[in-house]
């Protein structure tokens, strides 16, 4: 079946599905073969439960005229997204980088939507099989498309915007993450840039933070548009950031008092107030989207356990976010500081300098606690009263459990993996 027929069928199908656990009636499942999983086996389930058409690619799982037949579903899959992207023709705004994509895309989308019919990447679908599904929800009622596209290797953004084929790009930060599969942080920056080559390849623009001069070199020949902190060259020019611990900006004598944490924070509040009035959102309105925003999954939440006051970071971590993390945890004026930190993940080869690093980074820090929780924490161990060492999480609790918490105000990040949100059951 050639594409163009294939995409005849998608239009009439509901959705698209990938899982059958999820499977919406009347719509398209991409049996994928997974790490785990061989999606073909469950072509029929999906059928029971109501799909119109299955697309397979083993062809011992044929069942009947419903049955799409194809070498690679995968392969069908992306193919048929950048379709259905060119088919669209609305304009789409993609975003990437090390560090604050997700936060990023959901703060364009809330100023966005403010004026225009929006779609955007649910949650973290920002991968090879996440971005065409993202394209694949966008519909002839949506307005302005946003996808975020993650990547752990070279090429792979380069893939992703070939698929999505953006008309605007933001890369968030060049940062130390997935340092192992990219290559050190020259293979971050290289292989993130491939939007901007992108973009530049397409005539297209980028939105630029100016604070990064490295951004600034990378998008020399693209055209852009461009934000700072009291850049008077910025097209858009904020004259006012804090964060104590909740983020405050100043944008042409507006205020706008976020709910985020952290001066990293606004990085990507900026990021969409420039995006928000490159679409001539009005700045009321992109105000009132951005006060509103609260983030979910463990990203930067400020909560209130008793008496105590928790940055709850415990989404995820890598070397960059972690510094700042700190760094804006260091910056708070706040008495009996506390911080628990889980090991960062997929540092390959600069995994025990980077570890070293951060706990080298508190020794100057008497006054703060320091809980360092992990085998890689573990193995940078520092003799000094105020910083303590755990090889796992469960060696933690021991301590934990014992420990009473009054008054404190407590930081806490480490990888997904780590799963440190785990800690606030022990706060009382
Ligand atoms: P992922 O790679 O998992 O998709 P992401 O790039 O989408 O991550 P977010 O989920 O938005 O990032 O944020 C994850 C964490 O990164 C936050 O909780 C925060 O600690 C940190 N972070 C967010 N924005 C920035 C930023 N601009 N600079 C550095 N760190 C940031
Ligand atoms: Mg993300």
């Amino acid at each position: 079946m050639d594409i163009n027929h294939l995409h005849q069928l998608f239009l009439k199908c509901s959705s698209i599905s990938i899982d059958t656990r999820k499977i919406e009636p009347k719509s398209l499942f991409v049996a994928i073969k997974g790490e785990r999983f061989d999606a073909n086996t469950f072509a029929e389930e999906a059928l029971i439960k109501g799909a119109s058409y299955v697309i397979i690619d083993n062809a011992n799982y044929f069942i009947d005229h419903r049955t799409i037949l194809v070498p690679d579903s995968l392969t069908t899959l992306q193919e048929l997204a950048k379709f259905h992207r060119l088919y669209l023709k609305i304009p789409i705004v993609a975003l990437t980088g090390s560090n604050g994509k997700t936060t990023t895309k959901e703060l364009i989308n809330v100023v966005l939507s403010k004026k225009f019919n929006t779609k955007a990447t649910v949650g973290n679908l920002n991968n090879h099989i996440g971005v065409p599904l993202t394209l694949l929800s966008f519909d002839k009622t949506t307005e302005i498309g946003i996808v975020e596209m993650g990547a752990n290797h070279q090429k792979e953004i380069e893939f992703l915007c070939e698929i999505a084929q953006p008309d605007f790009g933001y890369i968030t930060n060049f940062g130390k993450a997935h340092l192992e599969g990219f290559g050190g942080v020259e293979g971050v920056i290289k292989g993130k840039s491939e939007m901007y080559n992108y973009l530049q390849k397409a005539t297209k623009l980028a939105f630029v933070n100016l604070e990064d001069n490295i951004q600034i070199e990378k998008t020399n020949s693209i055209e852009r548009y461009t934000f700072g902190v009291n850049k008077k060259e910025a097209d858009i020019n904020i004259s006012a950031i804090e964060a104590k611990p909740l983020v405050k900006i100043n944008y042409h004598n507006v205020e706008i008092q976020s709910q985020l944490i952290g001066l990293y924070n606004a990085n990507n509040i900026n990021a969409a107030i420039a995006i928000g009035t490159y679409f001539k959102v009005a700045l009321t309105d992109i105000k009132d989207a951005l006060e509103n925003y609260i983030p979910e999954n463990n990203r930067s939440q400020l909560m209130q356990i008793g008496s105590n006051k928790i940055i709850l970071d415990a989404y995820n971590a890598n070397p960059s976010s972690m510094k700042v993390a700190i760094a804006n945890f260091i910056q708070l004026q706040d008495l009996n500081k506390i911080l628990v930190l889980g090991d960062m993940f997929e540092l390959g080869e600069e995994s025990a300098q980077e570890h070293k690093i951060i706990v080298e980074s508190l020794q100057n820090e008497p006054n703060i606690i320091c809980y360092f929780v992990g085998a890689d924490f573990k193995a940078q161990q520092i003799a000094q009263s105020n910083l303590l060492f755990y090889e796992s999480f469960d060696d933690f609790t021991k301590d934990l459990a014992n420990i009473t918490f009054d008054n404190n105000s407590i930081l806490i990040k480490g990888s997904r993996g780590m799963a440190l949100e785990r800690t606030t059951a022990y706060i009382k």
